[in-house]
């Protein structure tokens, strides 16, 4: 039986490197739906060349080409909110959550409500909405797998453990393009720089993240909701040659650790056969080669942003909530030259400062608190704060 899969954002990063692995093993997956922002031409090419059955893009204005690329091959173009959630719920039985960003967050949603395997590369929802999309997949009996590198080996590294026997999860960073760089190298970084990443290859907005260091803030809220754990026992350590993935360490002192090629195809080949194992192209690790594995603790001047997150994960409420839509505005905004690298943090902080203490109850809620802190960040940016 072959495991049938939908993919939200097959276009991105995450989305066509999942995409390939399905390609190379087509005895062993049906692709059932395929969804994309605007990008037609890729979203068309990769439903014709699986024979997916349904095909969405967000954009309505392309929906006229998506129609005329797929016509006579049995696959239904279509737009709008209701198709993207038909594709995260219809039909497949394992999902790949690959929108970035809070945008993914109703597709998850209802991919979760209906009993699906989610495989979650989308940490912005899970850090928005954590306790309602854990509560929803608890109750429908969906399962989460981690997709994010990071959660993915801790994942593989807790097979078989009992939760009472970890004492502590130790998630690795490499650092970014910005890992040596002096406070005013920073200051003056352009987009082009902060996408650079020295060791992955990856969507613009997390490639940022990454520069920051929100991305291991946001990764550790993604943590806590995944694996259950407070604050106090997830630790960050900048690990340069991204070698090792993250660590668990348990109450008698061991530490087992995932260690792989930076290729995103080998976690997402543990979530796409979980569970069991498939064969992927990475390169294997030559570890006479690499010779040595460093690691030192993050510095938290350069770095505010992991702070901004840890306080946000320990503050609750509507904070995680708050950080992660101020960060993907400010994001935006240094990738579209309107403010410099060192204001994401600061317009985070400035966000932050209007959350709240009562969680929110529902999607609607975290759709609505989404929205105001974007606004905030667009209103601190329109005065002038970042001049
Ligand atoms: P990309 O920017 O490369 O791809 C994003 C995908 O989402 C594209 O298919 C894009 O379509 C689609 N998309 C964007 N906005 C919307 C929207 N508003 N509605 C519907 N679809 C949308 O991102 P990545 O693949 O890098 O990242 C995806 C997620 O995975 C993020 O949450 C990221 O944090 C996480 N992740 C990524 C890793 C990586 O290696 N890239 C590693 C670990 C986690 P289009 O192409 O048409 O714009």
């Amino acid at each position: 039986m072959r495991r049938t899969v939908s993919i939200l954002g097959v276009t991105g990063s995450v989305g066509s490197s999942t995409l390939d692995l399905i390609e190379r093993a087509p005895e062993r997956f049906e692709v059932v739906a395929l969804t994309a922002a605007s990008n037609v031409a890729a979203l068309a090419d990769a439903a014709l060349r699986t024979n997916a059955t349904l095909a969405v893009i967000a954009d309505e204005a392309k929906l006229g080409e998506l129609r005329e690329r797929l016509t006579g091959s049995g696959c239904t173009a279509a737009t709008g909110d209701e198709a993207l959630l038909e594709a995260a719920a219809g039909g497949a039985e394992w999902v790949m959550a690959a929108i970035v960003g809070c945008a993914g967050l109703r597709p998850v949603m209802a991919a979760l409500e209906a009993g699906r395997t989610v495989a979650l590369a989308n940490k912005e929802a899970l850090v928005s909405a954590g306790a309602l999309m854990t509560d929803v997949a608890a109750r429908s009996n969906a399962v989460l797998l981690p997709v994010d590198s990071e959660h993915n080996a801790i994942f593989q590294c807790l097979a078989g453990s009992r939760s009472e026997d970890v004492s502590r999860l130790l998630l690795t960073a490499s650092g970014g393009p910005f890992r040596t760089s002096s406070e005013a190298e920073m200051r003056a970084a352009t987009p082009a720089q902060a996408v650079a990443h020295p060791n992955w290859s990856m969507g613009a907005k997390i490639s940022v993240d990454s520069a920051t260091l929100m991305n291991k803030g946001l990764e550790l809220i993604e943590a806590h909701h995944l694996f259950g754990l407070p604050s106090s026992r997830i630790d960050i350590v900048i690990h340069p040659q991204s070698v090792i993935h993250s660590l668990v360490e348990f109450v008698d002192g061991s530490m087992l650790a995932q260690l792989g090629a930076p290729d995103m195809r080998v976690p997402i080949a543990y979530a796409l056969a979980w569970p069991e194992r498939m064969a992927t192209p990475a390169e294997r690790l030559d570890l006479a080669a690499i010779a040595r594995l460093d690691f030192a603790a993050p510095d938290p001047v350069r770095f505010p942003a992991l702070r901004l997150a840890r306080e946000a994960l320990e503050a609750g409420g509507t904070a995680p909530a708050v950080l992660n839509a101020a960060n993907e505005a400010a994001v935006a905004a240094f990738l579209g030259g309107a403010i410099g690298f060192a204001d994401i943090a600061e317009l985070v902080a400035k966000a932050l400062e209007n959350a709240e203490s009562a969680p929110p109850r529902s999607i609607d809620e975290v759709m609505a608190i989404d929205g105001s802190a974007r606004a905030r960040v667009g209103a601190l940016i329109s005065e002038g704060c970042c001049t």
